[in-house]
């Protein structure tokens, strides 16, 4: 066993990890990343945020060519798809990426050791490689960066061709005839977009009343409505009480949850040839030795922290892995964040301008507070709405579904919320996203002025609205 000592070691090499490894090697601080999978990039590069949007945005041009094309004038002979081709465009987009990640550690010097982490005390891992040799680490500093996996619907087996998780939903091998997708959060609706768009019949299954529950309420109920005008049935307040693989398909027996505690509940069964459990991610703390240096996880398994240290001075935690939401540029933030304290500087994440996405069509994007949430608190607010159909370049680019919703304080105008069904609105948000972090308010976002014709308008318009003087509307 040789063994190595560095400043600081990084155990995960998603984007909380692979960020933090370089943030901290740029800070002076001698740094390795330790990283079990073969590529860098974490979930996110492999097989998470961008397969899926490699996915999402081919799907979205065939789903054009073969339905939208026409009604714009515009004709061409009917679409196909190749499989094959359109898997091996998103492995590649993957693999240039992930290896992209290897060039910025030599570049910055990150030393990248493969092998899975495992803490024996607070200054020292084994690192176990595939071919099973064993390495001590040692460093003055750790930052946990291990991550989520998918959280499994008890007594289901996941085989990833007929009940599959994110991951086999990212490469099936061909179009489903019916997918079933347990779970009506993020990743369900932009993968049930995905192979919608190419033919499949989408029926979601939800054991919440309401799609997307933690979203701002009106926002989640257009939304519903604008995916069931797509290929999108819902089954709202049911439950799955059992998933049977018949290898060529599934069944998937459900009923209501009002029946659920009666004797006598009405169960139905629904066939299709694709089940995807999509019901959420849990933290990957499991093989960690984190016994050995005495860090707990809390109920939900997550290992909590205090400006991003845990229970131990000198080990960090980032990302998915600890509380808070389970979005990659949080992990990103968290990681630099990290890598500045332990070099002795503030690090500091503002938990409440982290804006959230589903790029779905149209996209949806929040920042801040919900109007449940701000009901809940007791804060006095003003909203200020303005719909795409009044949005010259919506209207222009044939994409006028949607509005755009500003929250703002009732006595300082500050802004406390902003969300968006729009084309692009996960770009759109960032204006009120970078008003946020300035402390702005809506008048601030409604005297700039806004390139003339664009979505951001929209925004514009909106914070107008928040004092009833908007102009297009
Ligand atoms: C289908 C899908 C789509 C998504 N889309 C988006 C999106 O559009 N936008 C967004 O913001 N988020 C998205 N997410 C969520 C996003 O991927 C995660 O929030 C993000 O990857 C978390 O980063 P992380 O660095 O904390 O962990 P991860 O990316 O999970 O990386 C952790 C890494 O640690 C490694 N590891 C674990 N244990 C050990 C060990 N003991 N030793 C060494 N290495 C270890 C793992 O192999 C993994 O590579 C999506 C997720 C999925 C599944």
């Amino acid at each position: 066993m040789t063994e190595q000592n560095f400043d600081v070691v990084i155990i995960g090499g998603g984007p909380g990890g692979y960020v933090a490894a370089i943030r901290a090697s740029q800070l002076g601080l001698k740094t390795a990343c330790v990283e079990k999978r073969k590529t860098l990039g974490g979930t996110c590069l492999n097989i998470g945020c961008i397969p899926s949007k490699a996915l999402l945005e081919i799907s979205h041009k065939f789903h054009d060519a073969k339905h939208g094309f026409e009604k714009l004038g515009i004709q061409i002979s009917e679409p196909k798809i190749d499989i094959k081709k359109l898997l091996q465009n998103k492995n590649e987009i993957v693999s240039g990426l992930t290896q992209g990640i290897a060039g910025l550690f030599k570049k910055n010097k990150v030393s990248y050791i493969e092998g899975a982490g495992k803490f024996l005390d607070k200054n020292t891992i084994e690192v176990t490689k595939s071919d099973g040799s064993k390495e001590k680490i040692s460093a003055k500093n750790f930052i946990i960066a291990t991550g989520s996996e998918v959280t499994k619907l008890p007594g289901v087996d996941i085989d990833e061709k007929v009940i599959v998780s994110s991951t086999g939903a990212l490469d099936l091998e061909k179009v489903p005839q019916k997918m079933i997708i347990i779970g009506a959060g993020v990743i369900g609706l932009e993968l049930g977009s995905v192979w919608g768009r190419f033919g499949a019949e989408i029926e979601v299954i939800e054991f919440l009343d309401k799609i997307t529950p933690s979203m701002d309420a009106e926002i989640s109920r257009n939304f519903q409505r604008i995916l069931e005008k797509q290929c999108f049935k819902f089954r709202l307040s049911t439950k799955v009480v059992a998933v049977k693989n018949e290898k060529n398909g599934a069944k998937v027996e459900i009923e209501s949850v009002a029946d659920d505690k009666k004797e006598n509940s009405k169960k139905e069964t629904l066939s299709a040839d694709v089940v995807l459990v999509a019901i959420g991610r849990k933290p990957n703390t499991e093989n960690l030795g984190l016994e050995n240096v005495g860090i707990k996880t809390n109920a939900r398994g997550f290992i909590e922290n205090h400006h991003l240290r845990t229970s131990v001075e000198n080990i960090f935690v980032i990302g998915d892995v600890t509380t808070g939401p389970m979005l990659a540029h949080k992990a990103e933030d968290e990681g630099v964040a990290a890598a500045e304290i332990i070099a002795g500087q503030a690090g500091h994440v503002n938990y409440d301008t982290i804006p959230n996405v589903i790029y779905t069509y149209p996209e949806i994007a929040s920042v801040g507070k919900t109007e449940e949430e701000l009901k809940a608190a007791g804060i006095n607010y003003k909203v200020g709405k303005f719909s795409m159909m009044a949005n010259s370049r919506a209207r222009a680019t044939f994409d006028s579904e949607g509005f755009v919703k500003i929250l703002s304080d009732a006595k300082t105008d500050r802004i406390l919320g902003a969300h968006i069904i729009g084309r692009e609105a996960g770009n759109t948000i960032h204006e009120v996203v970078v008003a946020m972090e300035f402390g702005g308010s809506a008048e601030d976002i409604a005297r700039t002025c806004h390139s003339h014709p664009t979505y951001n308008e929209a925004v514009k318009e909106a914070a107008l609205a928040v004092d009833k003087r908007q102009i297009h509307s």
